[in-house]
C-alpha cells in the first residue's frame, strides 16, 4: 500500500533521469517529454547551467528568511518588472500562492476604498489553483466539489465574453478586479478573440478594477513572449506566473504596478521561502537563458512549424476537431474522449496530457531543434492515426 494520500493517479512510471527534452525511467526507456512537467521546465531536464548555478548557490547559501535582505531577490524583481511593465513584485513558491498574493491585493485595495464587499470576476473554465480562495476562483466544478462552503467575494462570467463583464459592471459595485488567464491552460489551450484582453483592459479602466491575469501557465516565455499579454499592447494591474520562472524549483511571483504595487504592506502578507536565495538565484538563470537563446521568439517559432506540421500530417483525419496553440502551448481537439492516448502515448515512449476530456496538449520545451519540432509532430500524428 502507497503511504501517499492519494491526490493523484499516477501513470505506472518513475524517470531516473533526464536530458533536454527526453527523459529515461527506471527501465532505461528513453521518453520524448511534450508536457515538461506541466509546463515547468522550459529549458529542458538536467540544463547544465541550471545544475551549475544550483550547486554553486547551495556551495554559499539556501535561505536566509525574507527577514533580511537578498540581492538575489532584489535582482530578479528588477529583471521581471523591466521586461513586464510591472514596479514590484512579491515572491511565493507556486502558482497558487501567487495567486493568493493578486486576491488579497484586489480585498485590501477594496476595503480600503470603502467597499463592503469587495469582489473578483473570475471566468469559466479557468485555473487558478487549488488553495481555498484559489479553487473558488476556479472556473471548474469538479475542483469545487465537497469542498464547500467556498469563499465568498468572487462572480462567475463566461470567458472570451466582454458583453458578460460590461453587464457586471453595470449591476455590482462591489467588483474590484477580474482575475484572468491569457489563453486557458488546464481548460484546454483555448485562445480567446483578439482584442479581448484590450478589451477587459477598458472596461477595467472605466470602473476602476484591477485587471489581474494568471500567466502561472502562459507566463515566461512559453506563448511567444515573455507575458501573453505582450502580444496586445496592454498593461494589466496585477500579473502572477510560477511554473516556468524555476524551471523545476518552487517559485512564485505577484507583480504589480501603481495602486495594487503597493496595496501590501508590512505585516498583510508573507512567505518563510518565497524567493529564498536559491530560487531566485535559479530564476535568475532561466531569464539569462532565454534572454541568451532569444526563447520568446524561439517558442514563436517552433510552435508555428509544430502547428503547421500537426495541420499538414492529420489533414483528412476525421476524429480531428482543430489544431490550434499560441507558441509553445499547442491542443489538438479530438471529436471524442480520448483519455486514453496518455497510456499509448507512454507506451510509444511520448509524453502528453489530455485535458477537458478530449483534448491533447503539447507543452514542449523551449530548447526543441527543428529536428525534435518534425519528430514530435510525427510522433503525435502517429499517436492520433492509431
Ligand atoms: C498550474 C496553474 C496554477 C497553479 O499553480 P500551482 O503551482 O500548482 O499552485 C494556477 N494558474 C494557472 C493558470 C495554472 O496553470
Amino acid at each position: 500500500m502507497s503511504h501517499l494520500m492519494q491526490t493523484y493517479k499516477r501513470m505506472p512510471v518513475a524517470f531516473a533521469r533526464g536530458e533536454g527534452a527526453y527523459l529515461e525511467d527506471t527501465n532505461g526507456k528513453r521518453y520524448f517529454d511534450a508536457l515538461t512537467g506541466i509546463a515547468v521546465c522550459g529549458l529542458g531536464h538536467a540544463h547544465p547551467r541550471l545544475a551549475a548555478t544550483i550547486a554553486a548557490q547551495a556551495g554559499n547559501l539556501l535561505h536566509t528568511s525574507n527577514l533580511y535582505e537578498i540581492p538575489e531577490q532584489e535582482r530578479l524583481a528588477s529583471r521581471l518588472c523591466e521586461r513586464s511593465g510591472m514596479e514590484r513584485v512579491f515572491f511565493a513558491n507556486s502558482g497558487a500562492e501567487a495567486n493568493e498574493a493578486a486576491i488579497k491585493i484586489a480585498r485590501i485595495t477594496g476595503n480600503q476604498r470603502g467597499i463592503k464587499r469587495p469582489t473578483i470576476i473570475v471566468l469559466d473554465d479557468s485555473f487558478h489553483g487549488r488553495t481555498m480562495a484559489t479553487l473558488t476562483a476556479t472556473g471548474n466544478r469538479k475542483v469545487h466539489a465537497g469542498f464547500e462552503p467556498l469563499l465568498t467575494g468572487f462572480v462567475r462570467a463566461p470567458f472570451n465574453n466582454v458583453e458578460a463583464i460590461k453587464l457586471i459592471a453595470a449591476n455590482n459595485p462591489d467588483v474590484v478586479a477580474i482575475m484572468a488567464e491569457p489563453v486557458l491552460g488546464e481548460g484546454g489551450i483555448v485562445i480567446p478573440n483578439p482584442g479581448y484582453l484590450a478589451e477587459l483592459r477598458q472596461i477595467c479602466d472605466d470602473n476602476n478594477w484591477f485587471l489581474m491575469l494568471d500567466e502561472v501557465q502562459t507566463g515566461n516565455a512559453r506563448t511567444g513572449r515573455y507575458f501573453a499579454y505582450q502580444h496586445e499592447d496592454i498593461l494589466p494591474d496585477v500579473v502572477t506566473t510560477a511554473k516556468g520562472l524555476g524551471n523545476g524549483l518552487p517559485i512564485g511571483a505577484c507583480l504589480a504596478r501603481g495602486a495594487a504595487a503597493t496595496a501590501l504592506q508590512p505585516g498583510n502578507h508573507g512567505s518563510t521561502y518565497g524567493g529564498n536565495p536559491l530560487v531566485c538565484a535559479v530564476a535568475n538563470a532561466v531569464l539569462d537563458e532565454i534572454d541568451e537563446n532569444q526563447l520568446e521568439q524561439r517558442a514563436a517559432e517552433l510552435g508555428e512549424r509544430i502547428q503547421t506540421g500537426l495541420r499538414e500530417a492529420l489533414r483528412g483525419n476525421n476524429a480531428v476537431l482543430e489544431v490550434r496553440g499560441k507558441g509553445l502551448m499547442l491542443a489538438v481537439e479530438l471529436r471524442e474522449p480520448c483519455g486514453h492516448l496518455v497510456g499509448q502515448a507512454l507506451e510509444a515512449g511520448l509524453l502528453i496530457n489530455v485535458t477537458q476530456d478530449s483534448i491533447v496538449r503539447l507543452l514542449p520545451p523551449l530548447i526543441l531543434t527543428n529536428e525534435e519540432a518534425d519528430d514530435l509532430v510525427a510522433r503525435v500524428a502517429a499517436l492520433i492515426h492509431g
